[in-house]
């Protein structure tokens, strides 16, 4: 098969400047790069193919070369023959395309892995903590300061490459086969992939230099949060060793019930009792709302069940879409027990035809009300 165009192979064009053709390279390194195409023979194909590619532009001289002559610039002696580049030389050239975090001069980076895409780059674990608010908090929105226990890197912890794998995280074996050298890679046992082991560590830190520390995380809780709801502090759960990355703090939150509000999605639902007077003559009334008392008027004549909306006055919509209402339920309040003098006038009361029920539509019954309501 005739060998691809340097060019094609790194999707760049033939007046590519060197930082464009640094770029280009980079992207199929990280693209092609075994460690994400595990046992794929194509991706290392091309992986290798863009190391060659690369391995000619990035060098003026080769580069005019193969400008004037093309593939043939390379056939015969110092060329790539057939054999292409091998996986040391192509990973030696990495210290140059990604810089420092290749430090090593060859494999990752190890705990860090500053290698694009992030592979081996060990990250901490999540933490979570379940946070209690009342429903004045849920409804206003809240920063609540939570304390955390998370493991940190113990001050005076120092990481090395690891020895086993110089920093690849990685152990390559080869062995000779009919069909040629083969050549498989594992994880690093020595340092579980990491490519960096510990150097030296205080005696309170634990096997991977972490201790576990308390410190007060400020969390903002917006408005309108569902019990169960999960909120994500990115990385302030446990620290990773070396230059990992941390975990994140997952925070649960938990609506405490509250003492007259029952809240269903974001409608409230608050009883109100009346005296049988009051609702005869009519009276106003304080009530519990999650931004404080309001008072609100019982017209003369109102019927047990009659619901008083308030809107608005309910929970704000957490996607920030306005807010649900507060629902009044009137509950007009009858006494079971009365002395002789009380009984007299409720008699008297029953005689007269006035008190007999004769209901309107608007005295609708409380079921109907409510169907009403959500119709
Ligand atoms: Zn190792």
């Amino acid at each position: 098969m005739a060998k691809r165009d340097y060019y094609e192979i790194l999707g760049i064009s033939k007046g590519a400047s060197a930082a464009e053709i640094k770029k280009a390279y980079r992207k199929m390194a990280i693209k092609f790069h075994p460690d994400k195409n595990p046992d794929d023979k194509d991706a290392e194909a091309k992986f290798k193919e863009a190391a060659e590619a690369y391995e000619v532009l990035s060098d003026e001289n080769k580069k005019s070369r193969y400008d004037q002559f093309g593939h043939q610039a390379f056939e015969g002696a110092g060329g790539f023959g057939g054999g292409g580049m091998n996986m040391d030389d192509i990973f030696s050239q990495f210290g140059d395309i990604f810089g420092g975090a290749f430090g090593g001069g060859g494999g990752f980076s190890g705990f860090g892995g500053g290698f694009g895409g992030g592979q081996r780059r060990v990250k901490g674990s999540n933490l979570r903590i379940r946070v209690g608010l009342t429903l004045e908090e849920v409804a206003n929105g809240v920063e609540k300061k939570i304390k955390v226990k998370r493991k940190v890197q113990a001050p005076g912890t120092t990481y090395k490459t690891c020895g086993t794998c110089n920093g690849s995280g990685q152990v390559t074996r080869v062995t000779n086969t009919i069909l040629g050298r083969m050549q498989t890679a594992s994880s690093c046992p020595t340092c579980g992939g990491a490519g960096q082991s510990i150097d030296k560590k205080p005696s309170d830190a634990d096997a991977q230099g972490l201790k576990v520390q308390e410190e007060t995380v400020s969390v903002k809780i917006p408005a309108g949060v569902v019990d169960s709801m999960q909120l994500k502090v990115t990385g302030k759960g446990n620290e990773a060793p070396g230059n990992g990355i941390s975990g994140d703090l997952l925070v649960v939150i938990e609506e405490q019930e509250h003492d007259t509000l029952k809240r269903e999605g974001d409608n409230l639902h608050y009883d109100l009792y009346v005296s049988l007077p009051d609702a005869v003559l009519g009276t106003s009334k304080e009530i519990d709302t999650v931004t404080g008392k309001v008072r609100i008027k019982v017209e003369a004549g109102v019927q047990s069940g009659k619901i008083l909306r308030l809107r608005g006055k309910g929970i704000p919509s957490i996607n920030g879409y306005g807010s649900g209402d507060l629902l009044v339920h009137v509950n007009v309040w009858t006494p079971k027990t009365l002395n002789k003098q009380q009984k007299e006038f409720f008699e008297n009361m029953r005689n007269d035809e006035h008190f007999d029920p004769k209901p309107e539509s608007s005295d609708k019954s409380f079921f109907e009300k409510v169907k009403d309501m959500f119709s």
